[in-house]
């Protein structure tokens, strides 16, 4: 008996391990030379892009712990995330657990016991709205807060975000910890990707890179063989298959499966500024850069549901990108020189880095579409968002259908 994983993104590879894990012989088959899928390390060192979890994120901490890689996401800003409004050039801190809202120096602007109010209904179960419409009477806390939430967390703009899927993120941020924001120190590569696979190497699991599944052989209702190309794999009658592939792949392979209609971008620039000092994570108001994550090896920035920046050349993006955060870091004196020019710029764009959360019913594919094969994958998840927190509980989810 195997079982055959097809694709090493996060859900196949927490997937694969769980098999692994239960003495199975497990087979990783990943069509590009490398793993990690969306949530990568790029040939030369550099992460596809910025990746965070936070303490609620309880499953993905538990294989972090399980691959030995626990120690390497730190948290950068346990005092609260500095944040500087490019609009009126005010720099604060604010705190992400509304539980530390007690302390006016942790407040996102725009604070009111109204919108608390408000923010805690999204939480409760209802009617499944746009988040933006539903929060409009609260302009400010919309926009100091809630706006780069709902970015971060669903990657879709406000104006069109779920807040059915807001609220399953909101009622996970209320436990003590939740709220940590965590980041790789070292990079995806040696904190995530790399430990995973050596933890599967272990535990005894084969990964073939290179090996894309051109093709499903379905037999009397079943996956009969695996079409490589050049090799095709019969199953036996006790061999499974856990399809890990992102949406779009899935679709293909099994053509009636109901995937997403919408996808939202994710646009990175990595900035080679070597600096000294421990790792940080800002926020912006009102600016192109949502995110910077520094680091000694480089600056990072991150612009969630970036549909203009996707659209707009490297060279207009960087320097403008590069203003903005270097006066964030000189608003919190970060350590090092922030020269007025911008240093060279890698700019990644993740067209279909994530399903857009809009309001209504998500595709619910079966966990089980074919008695031999088990699906995951980060939107196979009806509750949460789209992260590396959904990947991993679909990963093992699937992998628990199969031996079941
Ligand atoms: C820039 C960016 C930033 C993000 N930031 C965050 C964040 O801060 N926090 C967070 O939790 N999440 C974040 N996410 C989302 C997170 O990366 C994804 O939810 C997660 O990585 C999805 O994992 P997956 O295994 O479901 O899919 P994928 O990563 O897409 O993995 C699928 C794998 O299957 C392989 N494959 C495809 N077709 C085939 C085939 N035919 N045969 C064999 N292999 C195949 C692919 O190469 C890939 O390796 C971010 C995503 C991006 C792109």
């Amino acid at each position: 008996m195997t079982f055959h994983v097809i694709g090493a993104g996060v859900a196949g590879l927490a997937a694969a391990l769980a098999l692994a894990d239960q003495g199975r012989p497990v087979v990783l088959h990943e069509s590009t030379p490398q793993a990690g899928g969306r949530c990568r390390a790029l040939p030369d060192g550099t992460d596809n892009g910025t990746h965070a979890l936070l303490g609620t994120n309880t499953v993905a901490l538990g294989f972090l712990k399980r691959i030995g890689a626990a120690e390497g996401w730190v948290e950068p800003e346990p005092a609260g995330l500095p944040v500087l409004d490019a609009r009126d050039g005010r720099a604060f801190h604010v705190a992400l657990s509304p539980f530390a809202w007690g302390n006016p120096a942790l407040r996102p602007p725009g604070f009111s016991a109204g919108a608390l109010m408000a923010l805690a209904r999204m939480a409760l179960p209802g009617r499944d709205r746009a988040i933006g419409p539903a929060m409009a009477a609260h302009p400010a806390f919309l926009r100091g807060f809630v706006d780069p939430l709902v970015v971060a967390a669903l990657n879709t703009p406000v104006v069109e975000a779920s807040s059915r899927r807001l609220g399953a993120v909101l009622r996970r941020m209320g436990g003590r910890g939740a709220c940590r924001l965590l980041v790789a120190r070292d990079g995806l590569g040696p904190d995530l990707v790399a430990p995973a696979l050596a933890a599967l190497a272990a535990a005894g699991a084969e990964v073939r890179f290179g090996a894309r599944l051109r093709r499903l052989v379905q037999q009397e209702g079943r996956v009969a063989a695996l079409d490589f190309g050049e090799e095709a794999i019969r199953l036996g009658p006790e061999d499974r298959v856990l399809l890990a592939t992102p949406p779009w792949e899935s679709q293909r392979l099994l053509p009636h499966l109901p995937v997403p209609e919408g996808y939202a971008p994710i646009v990175n620039l990595h900035f080679a500024r070597p600096g000294p000092g421990p790792v940080r994570f800002l926020g912006l108001l009102d600016a192109l850069c949502q995110w910077v994550l520094v680091r000694p090896t480089g600056v990072s920035v991150t612009v969630s549901a970036g549909d203009e920046a996707a659209r707009t050349d490297q060279d207009r993006l960087a320097p403008k990108a590069w203003a903005e955060l270097r006066a964030a870091a000189l608003a919190f004196c970060l350590p090092g020189d922030w020269p007025e020019a911008a240093p060279p710029c890698r700019v990644v764009k993740e067209r279909r880095a994530t399903p857009r959360h809009t309001p209504g019913p998500p595709p619910d594919p079966a966990r089980l579409p074919l008695p031999n094969l088990a699906l995951a994958g980060d939107w196979t998840d009806t509750v949460l968002p789209a992260t590396i927190e959904a990947a991993i509980r679909s990963g093992q989810a699937a992998a628990q259908a199969l031996v079941r």
